[in-house]
């Protein structure tokens, strides 16, 4: 039973190409406001192998590690991500040089709390660190949370993306992880003042999540600055004056 509904499943995607199609979707988590599929925004993905496909074990948060300054434009981050992907052995010196047909991850968050469809489901992520990739499906949030707090749109759409994944895919609480959780030693990804959200002492990203499978609004709050830490909302980061 449980075979034959991913086989039809799996027919679907195939022929909706980049569509979202969601039979599986559980009807007390709806799929989140601000989605953007990857046919809106105009993904230009080359084809996956199929020795990369895997079944989602983990949901894994990221941050994008770079700095955002409120002139980016999160369509044309991720167009460019994308595109230095498939360019990876033209551009880069091993071991980063490995071709990456798509995008890294599953899904990228835009600091409006846009939600882009990234790399299929049904593929394994990529990664310049090392770990097990099958099984995680990737959710980045752009910013770099060493440097900037993200803002409460960005983490409430992160939760309510989790929440529908989990509910998709029929996976528990436990299944949320970070990358430095999974790639340990190797990355202070998802940076700081996101990573605080996931201690394994107060896993108040779990709580938010577990809300929102219950049905229930999360009550996201967000905690103030951390000692040392960065101190700016990521939607007040303007881009420093060019210095002369
Ligand atoms: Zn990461």
């Amino acid at each position: 039973m449980k075979t034959a509904r991913s086989t039809l499943v799996t027919v679907m995607l195939i022929s909706a190409g980049t569509a979202s199609a969601d039979p599986e979707q559980r009807a007390d988590v709806p799929r989140p406001a601000k989605f953007v599929t990857a046919a809106d925004w105009g993904s230009r993905p080359d084809s996956i192998p199929d020795e990369r496909r895997h079944t989602p074990k983990h949901v894994t948060l990221h941050h994008a590690g770079v700095l955002w300054t409120a002139d980016r434009d999160p369509v044309q981050f991720i167009r460019n991500m994308q595109s230095w992907g498939k360019k990876r052995p033209e551009l880069e010196e091993p071991p980063r040089n490995t071709y990456w047909p798509d995008l890294p991850y599953h899904f990228l968050i835009a600091p409006d709390g846009r939600i882009f469809e990234g790399r299929p489901l049904e593929y394994e992520p990529e990664s310049n660190t090392k770990y097990e990739l099958a099984g995680h499906l990737g959710v980045e949030l752009m910013g770099n949370f060493e440097q900037q707090r993200p803002s409460p749109a960005q983490v409430e759409s992160a939760v309510r993306l989790v929440a529908w994944l989990l509910a998709k895919h029929d996976l528990p609480l436990d299944a949320i992880t970070t990358h430095a959780r999974v790639a340990k030693g190797q990355t202070s990804c998802p940076g700081r003042d996101f990573a605080r959200y996931f201690d394994a002492e107060k896993p108040q990203f779990a709580e938010w999540v577990g809300a929102v499978l219950k049905g229930k609004p999360p009550a996201i709050e967000l905690g103030p600055p951390l000692d040392g830490g960065p101190t700016q909302l990521i939607t007040e980061t303007r881009k420093p004056d060019a210095v002369r």
